[in-house]
């Protein structure tokens, strides 16, 4: 393996990836997301998974953003996101939205349930959203150990998996504990193995593509371990790829502001929930283009 196919990503590359407004642009050229996230099932709800997904979406400049949602759920998203579009779950609405979205993102909160999984194979089955950038977390993972769809995942277009490494470890049977002793030669063997890219989260984030190049992000400290974070990071990635790069380098930039937002947001209060980091968001991106 090269060594010089590992690049550390910093603020730098943060700020070469991220993509402007054009001052005449509307609000469909700056980046479309639809979300197909949250569940309400009896046994509990993931509700606000979603809404961290959504927001953060927002939060990082995407122009328009549309999530998919069990039905009833609309008023709960409105309450907290008034600015996010609801559609249903049914496949008739997703495909419709998912010929408009410049990138989807698939799993947080969704559920491990048969009918979960099943979406989540239907949804990777169904060409107008295989061929569009894809963030596929959480849930979304455990559907593809699950059910076996490691063939549909290398068929996609251009999409980023993002586990961490309890559910790399399912995904790939490897222990936790080989993971994290060689995380680098992991994320590029199995993002080469899948034909696809692999955020592998942790501090650091590595993020590999499938010809083995790999980004670190060294951002964000222990005020990120807590629940929802990671729920924000899918958002920031789905929104980054709506907004012209490929997930790849919208995985890498977006694990570098993430953690610059929980910086941010930590500075302000020790205490840091992942409502918190999305709040930072815009103060990461605005600082960028700061000289
Ligand atoms: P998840 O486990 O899916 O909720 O994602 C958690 C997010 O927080 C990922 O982006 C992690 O990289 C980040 N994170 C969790 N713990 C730490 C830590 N100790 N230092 C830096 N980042 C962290
Ligand atoms: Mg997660």
């Amino acid at each position: 393996v090269e060594p010089t196919s590992c690049l550390l990503v910093d603020e730098a590359f943060a700020a070469e990836s991220y993509l402007l407004r054009d001052p005449s642009s509307a609000k469909h050229l700056n980046g479309k997301v639809l979300l197909v996230t949250g569940s309400a099932d009896g046994g509990g709800s993931m509700l606000g998974a979603a809404l961290l997904a959504a927001r953060a979406a927002v939060k990082t400049g995407a122009g328009y953003v549309c999530a998919s949602l069990p039905d009833g759920q609309a008023a709960v998203m409105h309450s907290f996101a008034p600015e996010v579009v609801v559609i249903g779950r049914d496949m008739i609405s997703i495909i419709e939205k998912a010929k408009w979205a410049d990138a989807i993102v698939i799993g947080c909160g969704i559920g491990r349930s048969d009918e979960a999984q099943e979406l989540v194979e239907t949804l990777l089955c169904t060409p107008e959203i295989a061929g569009k950038k894809l963030v596929l977390d959480a849930d979304a993972l455990y559907a593809i150990a699950e059910r076996d769809l490691f063939d549909r995942v290398s068929s996609l277009e251009d999409a980023v998996l993002t586990p961490h490494a309890g559910e790399c470890s399912r995904l790939s049977g490897l222990s936790v504990e080989d993971i994290m002793l060689s995380p680098i030669d992991t994320a590029r063997m199995l993002a080469e193995e899948w034909n696809v890219n692999l955020l592998l989260k942790g501090m650091p984030t590595f993020i590999a593509s499938p010809s083995g190049m790999v980004l670190i992000s060294n951002s964000g400290t222990e005020a990120l371990a807590s629940a929802g974070t990671g729920d924000v990071l899918s958002g920031m990635i789905g929104a980054l790829a709506a907004k012209g790069l490929d997930s790849h380098e919208a995985a890498a930039a977006a694990a570098w502001l993430h953690g610059r937002a929980g910086d941010l947001a930590s500075n302000v209060s020790s205490l840091v929930s992942s409502v918190d980091v999305l709040q930072a968001i815009p103060q990461a991106v605005l600082e960028l283009f700061e000289s």
